[in-house]
């Protein structure tokens, strides 16, 4: 897609959001937008940074560093912030650790000592979210609920390098819009009981995308991760997962 056009999606998106932060008394300030690019082109990436966007979400670890390298050359990339958004392989935990601003999809106690491994090696600190299974889908990524606050505890005592800002989810219905907003409020209540009984912050929670995210930001939401709206529908790869 062209610049112009990417640009022009981009604010459409930022009005968007705006307008679902004041319609429930939020300030655009507190919801963070994510930009989701995977499947797409470095170059797509580079006009959308152009245009003022800061934090990408990208899935799957290879093809995110292999689009970092490429758009390791363009003035822009050096102010991105990047985020993962897919489910981590524990072995892939050495390319992950150090690598992303927040990575979103922290989902077993495996993960979480192989990621801090890596971190205890160099030091850095890495804000991690727990990815929660919301609707309890058996082949979906994502921990369940009654098992997050002993990866929690687990986090706190043993792996000093994480830090644990949040919750995430994906819920089961897509492209829905109101109907996925009962996850979303359970996602929250989990955040809260999660927070009184660890005595954590946990201040954010990273759900809604392109079909939901008014529904989300409306049960509080502060990042939110959006990819068609912004960079269209995405090119179907031979052999890629769709997701
Ligand atoms: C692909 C993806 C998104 C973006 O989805 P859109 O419907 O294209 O906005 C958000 N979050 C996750 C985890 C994704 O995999």
């Amino acid at each position: 897609m062209n610049p112009a056009e990417l640009a022009a999606r981009l604010a459409r998106v930022r009005e968007r959001l705006d307008h679902a932060c004041a319609a429930c008394g939020r300030r655009p300030e507190d919801v963070l937008l994510v930009a989701v690019s995977k499947f797409h082109p470095a170059s797509d990436v580079a006009a959308v940074a152009g245009a003022g966007q800061v934090d990408f979400g990208e899935n799957y670890v290879q093809e995110a560093l292999e689009k970092r390298a490429e758009l390791a050359r363009e003035p822009v990339a050096a102010r991105i912030r990047w985020h993962m958004i897919g489910h981590v392989q524990s072995r892939k935990a050495a390319l992950v650790a150090g690598a992303f601003a927040l990575i979103h999809t922290l989902d077993s106690v495996k993960l979480a000592d192989a990621l801090e491994r890596r971190l205890a090696d160099s030091g850095a600190m890495q804000p991690v979210l727990m990815e929660i299974n919301i609707g309890e889908e058996p082949q979906k990524a994502g921990i369940m609920a009654a098992d997050a606050a002993a990866l929690a505890e687990h986090v706190l005592a043993r792996c000093p390098h994480l830090e644990l800002r949040g919750l995430m989810c994906l819920p089961p219905v897509f492209d829905a819009g109101d109907a996925a907003r009962p996850y979303f409020a359970r996602l929250r209540r989990l955040g809260g009981e999660l927070r009184s009984r660890l005595g954590i912050g946990l201040p954010e929670l990273s759900m809604g995308m392109s079909g939901d995210f008014a529904a989300a930001v409306a049960e509080g939401a502060t990042i939110v991760r959006i990819g068609t709206d912004i960079f269209g529908p995405r090119p179907v790869k031979m052999g890629a997962p769709v997701a």
